[in-house]
């Protein structure tokens, strides 16, 4: 499949898990992604009425998921198919990589075991989805995996279904992400097909629920959830669940379903070290097909400490560029793109909050003061960092970040040029500024 039917594949894949057939057959699978350059995806749509609504409804999330594919930030332009200025921009476009170039730009996205990498973060875990694979509902029943996001869970429940509908094709095998269950059984009640919703989770051979925290806090869902995972637990199906933190402390979680979660093995995945970062770095590259220099590896390796999702969207975002742009991959280019990969797949309320833990503690100020009208030097100082930073690792606006600090644009403008300034001045504050950007990638 060349890269661009393979992109856009892995992205209706995703959406057909988010949306019923008839979204799918009435939007998705009406779209196409039909070239790309490095600025932009070009999505052809059936007609001009369509192209409206999806350009208000679908175009965000469309361009979220295509940029998780590619690794790197693109616009989206959607056209009407068979527009002929479009047609003529493509056939004139001089910088645009033609369609065999892309072709060769080959990637791999399969979550196999295989191409899990083993460390001293992840061993057990790995181990102990291996044997659930293997043998379910034999050796732990349920399984639970949690981990801060970025770190493999996902990829371990794709490598469970593959691993163990390879050793048994007939295995019925459901995967659900935990706001997908919630949302489907809300869609079920609504459609008053309660049954079919049952059907499909009380007769599977193997269940898994990612993301199960989403759960908490509804009660009908909770409810559904609590009976469906007896069903399956009195048969002997095998239940495997991963969550961003143990059941213990997910708030809202019905006490039964906690002690349901509990009565299994709970294991968990946490951040890798240097060893296992620099050893999946490589592997990516292998998967991808470009060639790594050491002192690149070494330097992301340092770089990205605490997000398995950056290193790799690094490795992808470096291979976009060497392929498209032809520029050879040095550390250097890696430096360039290291700000765009450190913020680009977290939400920006992720990296906001992360600005603000960050600066708080490096300058010993409650948060709350940095939102406040306190004008003492120490406090402006902090705020206005926090200002300049999420300025740089987020795509906010000014206007927005000046909502949210109730400030006026001109105000914040000012305090932006004031800490570019005293970068520029000062290497003592350029550090300062270096060392709280360290502290914000080791977040997690
Ligand atoms: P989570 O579900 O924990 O948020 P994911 O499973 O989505 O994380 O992992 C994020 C990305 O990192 C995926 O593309 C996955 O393939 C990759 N990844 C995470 N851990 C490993 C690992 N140990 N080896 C190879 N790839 C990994
Ligand atoms: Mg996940």
């Amino acid at each position: 499949m060349d890269f661009i039917k393979q992109i856009w594949e892995t992205v209706l894949d995703t959406l057909s898990d988010r949306y019923s057939d008839i979204v799918m057959k009435l939007w998705f699978r009406k779209m196409n992604l039909t070239h790309l350059d490095e600025n932009n995806a070009y999505i052809s749509v059936d007609n001009e009425h369509k192209l409206k609504i999806i350009e208000n409804k679908y175009k965000d999330e469309l361009k979220t998921l295509l940029e998780e594919c590619l690794g790197f930030p693109v616009g989206i332009s959607f056209y009407v198919e068979g527009a002929e200025e479009l047609e003529d921009f493509f056939y004139n476009e001089p910088h645009a990589p033609n369609q065999k170039e892309l072709e060769s730009y080959n990637i791999n996205y399969e979550y196999t075991f295989d191409n899990f990498v083993i460390g001293s973060s992840n061993k057990f875990t790995h181990a102990a989805c291996l044997a659930v694979a293997k043998t379910p509902a034999r050796a732990y029943n349920p399984l639970f995996i949690h981990g801060p996001s970025g770190l493999g869970k996902t990829h371990l429940l794709f490598a469970i279904k593959n691993e163990a509908k390879r050793l048994r094709p007939n295995l019925k095998v459901v995967y659900v992400k935990g706001e997908d269950f919630t949302n489907q059984l809300v869609d079920a009640i609504a459609e008053k097909k309660p049954i079919i919703f049952r059907e499909k989770y009380r007769n599977c051979d193997m269940l898994l629920v990612d993301d199960v925290q989403f759960i908490a806090g509804k009660e009908a869902t909770q409810e559904e959830f609590f009976h469906t995972f007896n069903a399956l637990y009195e048969q002997s199906k095998q239940i495997i669940l991963t969550s961003d933190r143990p059941p213990k402390d997910i708030k809202d979680l019905n006490d039964r379903i906690k002690t349901r979660f509990e009565s299994g093995l709970i294991t968990d995945i946490t951040p890798p070290d240097y060893e296992l970062r620099a050893a999946i770095l490589k592997r990516k590259a292998t998967i991808i097909g470009i060639d790594l220099p050491q002192e690149v590896v070494a330097f992301l390796a340092e770089s990205i400490r605490s997000n398995v999702r950056q290193l790799e969207g690094a490795v992808k975002k470096l291979s976009a560029f060497n392929f498209i742009n032809k520029v050879p991959i040095t550390v250097e280019l890696a430096k360039d793109i290291l700000v765009d990969v450190m913020s680009g797949d977290e939400p920006t309320s992720v990296t906001v909050d992360k600005v603000l833990s960050a600066v708080s503690n490096k300058y010993n100020i409650d948060r709350d003061e940095l939102f406040s009208k306190k004008r003492n030097s120490e406090i402006v100082k902090a705020r206005n960092v926090s200002i300049y930073l999420i300025k740089t690792l987020t795509d906010m606006t000014l206007v927005a970040i000046g909502r949210m600090f109730n400030r006026d644009h001109s105000t914040i403008v000012n305090s932006l040029s004031n800490i570019e300034k005293e970068i520029k001045s000062s290497s003592d504050f350029a550090h300062e500024i270096e060392e709280i950007n360290e502290d914000i990638r080791s977040l997690v």
